[in-house]
C-alpha cells in the first residue's frame, strides 16, 4: 500500500529502508503465523480463566485501606492460578518489580541453614544482591541462607553431570532462569526446563523448583508450571501486564509456598488478607487479557530485527531462524556508533518522548556507560519497545518489547534509518 510508504516517508524513513523491511517481512510469514497461533491459544486460555472465575465489573472497583475482602484482587489471583495451572497465585501492586517478586518467593520459603542452588548458572544481575553473591544489606546470605551454582555447559545446556553434586540435604530451593536476560547463553524452552526439573526431583523429590519466568510468559503454549515448577515468578511491567499494568509482580505455584509468600509480603498472621489494590485492578485484568497478543507483537519485532540485521551482516542473538523462548533480541554492532544510532532510532519511533535524544551515561550498577531508549507509557516498562546498550565491546544493543507489531516494526525501521543516516549502514 503506497499510503503506508508515504506515511513512513513523512515520519522520516526513506524508501530503501521500508523496502528492505518489506522484503524481510515477506520471508517471515510462516513464523508469524505460528506466533499468531500460539497467541490464539493463550488468548483462549486467559479468557477461559476469566469466564470460569466470573470476572465482573465489581472486580475493577477501587479498594483502599487494609484491603480486606478485595474481590478484584482475590479473583485475579484465581485467574492467574488457572492460567498457570497452579493451586494458587499472588498478584499484587505491592510487589514492586520482578526482582522484588523473586526476592519475595525466595525469602518466604528459605530459612537459616537452607541452601539455594541455581542450576542455570549465574542468575540475573539484580539477584546477585538478593542472594548475597555480591555482599549486600538484607541479602539471603545475611540471614544464613547459603548459595551454590552449577554453571551451564559451553553450549548453554544444563550440566547434568554436576547438578547431582550440588544438591545436598539442606538444598531447599533450586532456581532456574528461563530467559537469558542480558547474557549471551540461549534461553531455555519450557520443555528443557521440564527436563531439568524432573532430573532434580529424581535426586531430591521434596526440593522446591522455582523458575524466574521474566520475559517468557505467553511465548509458548505452556509455562514452566505445566512441567513441574513449584513456583513461577515474574514482573507485570513485562509480558503478563500487557503494557497496561502500571506496577506489580506475580508468583504462581503450590498453595503452601504462595501462602508463605503472602506472610512475607505483608506480615505473619495477616498474609494475603490485606493489601488494597488501589484502583489498579482494571489495568491488571485488561493487561493480562491483552498479554498474549502483546507478547506476540514483541516476538514478531524481535524476529524481524534479527532477520534485518543478520541480512546486513551483523551478529544477532538469537539468530534469524532460531526458535524463541523469550522476547529479547541482541544485535552486535562492533562499535559504539552503531549502538548509539540504533537507540536513537528506537527513541525517535516512540509514542512518548520521541523528541528527546538518548545519550550514553554512567548509570549506577553498570561498569560502563549505557545508552537507553525508552518512550513508554509506563516508566521503565520493557514490554513496551525499548533498547539499551552498554558502551563496551562487543557493542551490542539489547532490545525488547512492542505493544503492537506495527509499532515494533516502526521502531526497527527507524533504528535502521538512523544507522543509514549516520553512514554506518549503506543500502
Ligand atoms: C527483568 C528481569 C528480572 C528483574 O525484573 P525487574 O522488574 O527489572 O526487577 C529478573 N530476571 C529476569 C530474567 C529478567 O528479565
Amino acid at each position: 500500500m503506497s499510503v503506508i510508504t508515504e506515511m513512513y516517508r513523512e515520519m522520516g524513513i526513506r524508501n530503501s529502508v521500508v523496502n528492505l523491511g518489506k522484503e524481510i517481512e515477506a520471508t517471515l510469514k510462516e513464523r508469524f503465523d505460528t506466533i499468531d497461533e500460539i497467541a490464539e491459544y493463550n488468548q483462549l486460555k486467559v479468557v477461559h480463566a476469566m469466564q470460569k472465575n466470573h470476572v465482573s465489573a465489581a472486580c475493577f472497583e477501587y479498594a483502599s485501606g487494609y484491603g480486606y475482602d478485595d474481590l478484584g484482587r482475590d479473583k485475579l489471583e484465581k485467574v492467574y492460578a488457572d492460567v498457570f495451572h497452579t493451586e494458587s497465585a499472588l498478584v499484587r501492586p505491592q510487589i514492586t518489580c520482578g526482582t522484588h517478586a523473586l526476592a519475595l518467593a525466595l525469602s518466604a520459603n528459605l530459612r537459616p541453614g537452607d541452601e539455594l542452588v541455581s542450576v542455570a548458572g549465574k542468575p540475573y544481575d539484580t539477584l546477585e544482591e538478593v542472594i548475597g553473591i555480591r555482599p549486600s544489606k538484607g541479602s539471603l546470605a545475611e540471614y544464613g541462607v547459603s548459595y551454590s551454582q552449577v554453571d551451564l555447559l559451553e553450549d548453554g545446556s544444563f550440566d547434568f553431570e554436576n547438578i547431582p553434586k550440588a544438591i545436598h540435604d539442606n538444598t531447599k530451593i533450586v532456581t532456574i532462569q528461563r530467559s537469558k536476560g542480558y547474557q549471551t547463553r540461549p534461553s531455555f524452552s519450557v520443555e528443557q526446563i521440564g527436563e531439568v526439573i524432573a532430573f532434580v526431583k529424581k535426586i531430591k523429590p521434596d526440593v522446591i523448583c522455582m523458575v524466574d519466568n521474566c520475559y517468557g510468559e505467553f511465548v509458548e503454549t505452556i509455562e514452566p508450571s505445566d512441567v513441574g515448577a513449584d513456583m513461577v515468578v515474574g514482573s507485570l511491567i513485562k509480558n503478563p501486564g500487557g503494557g497496561l499494568a502500571p506496577i506489580g509482580g506475580y508468583i504462581a505455584g503450590r498453595e503452601e509456598l504462595i501462602e508463605n509468600c503472602g506472610y512475607r509480603l505483608t506480615s505473619p498472621g495477616l498474609g494475603r488478607e490485606v493489601g488494597a489494590s488501589l484502583g489498579v485492578m482494571k489495568d491488571f485484568y485488561q493487561g493480562f487479557f491483552l498479554a498474549p497478543t502483546v507478547t506476540a507483537s514483541a516476538l514478531k519485532g524481535a524476529i524481524f530485527a534479527a532477520n534485518i540485521y543478520e541480512k546486513l551482516g551483523y551478529h544477532v542473538i538469537p539468530n534469524g531462524s532460531e526458535s524463541r523462548h523469550d522476547i529479547i533480541q541482541a544485535v552486535e554492532f562492533g562499535k559504539p556508533e552503531g549502538v548509539i544510532a540504533f537507540c536513537k532510532g528506537i527513541q525517535a519511533a516512540a509514542p512518548v518522548d520521541s523528541h528527546v535524544t538518548p545519550e550514553p551515561w554512567a548509570m549506577p550498577g553498570y561498569d560502563s556507560d549505557v545508552i537507553m531508549a525508552a518512550g513508554a507509557f509506563v516508566q521503565g516498562s520493557s514490554i513496551e519497545l525499548s533498547a539499551d546498550g552498554p558502551i563496551k565491546p562487543p557493542y551490542a544493543v539489547y532490545f525488547q518489547g512492542g505493544l503492537t507489531w506495527p509499532h515494533a516494526k516502526l521502531g526497527i525501521l527507524m533504528s535502521l534509518e538512523y544507522l543509514v543516516r549516520d553512514g554506518i549502514v549503506s543500502l
